[in-house]
């Protein structure tokens, strides 16, 4: 369904009580409010919707709040939930007296990155593949156990709390830590939940292929095929929301946080992605691993940017948690065919239209819009510029020797780390005005508030360590 006499006469064929009017504040969160179906008409979906922008946190300041929701009709899909019929449709915020994007709308930048690849000449598409992990529990009580460094969560099917899982029954049959990959049931206790989150998804016309346990217990993952940029970023929002809201029906709760157990596995954000032109795969080519130079150059801007991108990719103070040596999440700024320890994967296919480029700093806490947005740029940069990406690195690197690991360069550390890289290395975003300088200073704003908010609070860990000195 592409325009709005389609969605107008789909509301009435159907008897769609309702349409929900979606869309996403800069830390990727969706927003929403709902209409009823006799205000909607072509008019209204042409006009759009007045809505205050100074409610959502690092928007608009209170004497310059109206701000105007324009659904995109291209975006609707039915809601999945709610009791009342409801179409729901994502929608780009615009300023309501010259009717332009909104510089600090995330979906605008999407939709104005997608833009700059075309006007680069570089390539015409660009596909997106992410894969968003998460975890389910029964019951988020994050006491912390002071004289244990483990977080006592009543685990859905972990037994990394083992002690206390045995003590309340027949919890035996449960992946242990780094167990969840992938047993059949019962120790994989969570095929029915999965299988009613993907079927959901499709349902609602989503593209999906698979579920499955993630490595660490309790922790899952559903497949995404891959899409346009803007289209996968609308997709992981939805994504979010189906996973949220079946664990929520089961009495569970989802949670895409990227490090919420110490000591298993954390969550990942993969991001797959290839640029196309005239209709071929600009990735594939006769070079290391069957890529092309572009694509090479590609990945030697990602890797060049990485430290400014971790404020888009990798945006709480808890995704440097993850981003540790030992549980499949990269450190060093490097790439590689084979081992996942590298920032940058190159998957094996033998297909040159699957060609493409893994980047698996990213974790899910990410604005999907921003941080795909950011990776496109970064990676244009390097085409532009022929940014060479260097040696693959085709060893463990979680075990290198102290005197090869000393000349590589690594993520950063913390989103302190993240947010001052991006102050110094931001120029890359901001061409073609893609991003723009006030956007992003208004994003790190609310950053360096968690950032603040975090380095201010005692951590239970500090009481172990310096409660007795
Ligand atoms: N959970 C890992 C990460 O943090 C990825 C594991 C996997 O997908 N093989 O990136
Ligand atoms: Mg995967
Ligand atoms: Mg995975
Ligand atoms: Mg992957």
């Amino acid at each position: 369904m592409t325009d709005a006499a389609s969605v107008v006469k789909k509301m009435k064929d159907e008897e769609v009580e309702y349409l929900d009017l979606r869309f996403v504040d800069p830390k990727g969160k969706l927003q929403h409010v709902t209409v009823i179906e006799s205000e909607i008409d072509e008019d209204f979906l042409a006009e759009g919707f007045m809505f205050d922008g100074s409610s959502v946190a690092g928007w608009k300041s209170i004497d310059k709040s109206d701000m105007k929701l324009l659904p995109d009709c291209t975006s609707v899909y039915m809601d999945p939930f709610f009791a009342e019929k409801t179409m729901c449709i994502h929608c780009d915020v615009l300023e309501p007296d010259t009717n332009e994007f909104y510089e600090r709308d995330p979906r605008a930048t999407a939709k104005k990155a997608e833009a700059y690849l075309k006007s680069s000449g570089i390539g015409d598409a660009s596909y997106w593949g992410p894969e968003a992990e998460f975890f389910l529990f029964d019951n988020v009580k994050y006491a912390v156990e002071m004289n244990k460094v483990s977080y006592e969560v009543d685990a859905v099917d972990g037994a990394w709390n083992s002690d206390a899982d045995f003590e309340m029954g027949n919890m035996g049959m449960r992946p242990l830590i780094k167990g969840g990959y992938f047993p059949l049931p019962p120790v994989d206790h969570m095929q029915d939940i999965r299988a009613e989150m993907l079927s959901t998804m499709a349902r609602i016309g989503m593209k999906v292929d698979k579920h499955h346990h993630e490595v660490a217990s309790c922790q899952h993952e559903l497949g995404l095929v891959f899409g346009s940029l803007t289209e996968q970023a609308d997709a992981i929002l939805k994504y979010k929301y189906i996973i949220q809201q079946v664990a929520n029906a089961y009495g569970k709760s989802a949670t895409f946080m990227p490090k919420p157990i110490a000591g298993d596995n954390g969550t990942g954000m993969h991001v797959n992605q290839s640029i196309w032109k005239d209709g071929k795969p600009l990735f594939a080519g006769d070079k290391y691993a069957d890529l092309s130079d572009e694509a090479l150059w590609y990945i030697g801007g990602v890797l060049k940017h990485a430290k400014a991108l971790n404020a888009f990719t990798n945006p709480s103070t808890n995704s440097y948690k993850r981003l540790i040596p030992g549980f499949e999440a990269p450190v060093l700024l490097a790439y590689s065919a084979r081992n996942r320890s590298a920032s940058i994967r190159i998957p094996w296919t033998e297909s040159p239209k699957a060609k493409r480029v893994e980047t698996r700093f990213p974790d899910p806490s990410a604005n999907p819009y921003l941080a795909f947005s950011a990776l496109l740029m970064a990676g244009l940069d390097g085409i532009k510029n022929k940014i060479d990406p260097g040696e693959a690195a085709d060893k463990d690197l979680y075990d290198l020797p102290p005197e090869e690991l000393a000349g590589i360069p690594t993520v950063c550390g913390s989103l302190r780390e993240a947010l001052n890289s991006l102050e110094d290395d931001y120029e890359f975003l901001t061409a073609g005005d893609v991003f723009t300088r006030d956007q992003i200073e208004g994003y790190a704003e609310l950053k360096w508030e968690e950032v603040y908010a975090f380095e201010h609070c005692p951590h239970p860990i500090e009481y172990k360590m310096y409660y007795n000195l």
